[in-house]
């Protein structure tokens, strides 16, 4: 599965790259041409009014609230059936491939508390980022976890307390 974000999507595009997933965010407004030239993509949108017009061109979408992208990737793990798993494979800034790498490769870019006690480092030859393991890895699965509670049985607004 492979998707098209509308532009205001940037953060959910962000956990979806997150899981593993091809992810395209719109640059501009929502057009029949871009629409047209990502047809092989699942079209993520907070936009009913191009609903119609998405049916009409065959194009399979899902509808996500206009709240917080915690709400949204709850909509969106649930309504698809996707396994809430941080695969880290691809690049959050632009989609790209993520390849292992060695951190004495990168060792002057790396901060020092980094470069000791995390792990399994990752480099996106696209954009020139480097990534790593190491306290907030923990800190996304657990907001994962979070974030999964906000939509359960439809009831997302009234689980809005927070937690942690
Ligand atoms: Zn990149």
């Amino acid at each position: 599965m492979k998707f098209l974000l509308e532009n205001n999507l940037a953060k959910l595009a962000k956990w979806l790259r997150f899981l593993g997933y091809d992810t395209k965010t719109l640059e501009g407004p929502i057009t029949f041409e871009e629409l047209l030239r990502n047809r092989d993509r699942v079209f993520i949108t907070t936009s009913k009014r191009w609903e119609g017009t998405l049916k009409n061109l065959g194009i399979e979408y899902l509808l996500v609230p206009r709240e917080d992208w915690e709400v949204q990737i709850c909509t969106v793990l649930k309504s698809l059936g996707i396994e809430p798993e941080l695969k880290l494979t691809k690049c959050s800034y632009c989609g790209g491939e993520l390849k292992s790498v060695s951190k004495e490769e990168f060792k002057d870019r790396i901060p020092k508390k980094a470069y000791e006690t995390a792990y399994d480092f990752t480099y996106c030859e696209k954009c020139d980022a480097l990534f790593w393991k190491g306290l907030h890895y923990e800190r996304m699965v657990s907001m994962l976890k979070v974030a999964l509670r906000r939509c359960e049985g439809g009831e997302g607004k009234n689980l809005r307390s927070h937690e942690g």
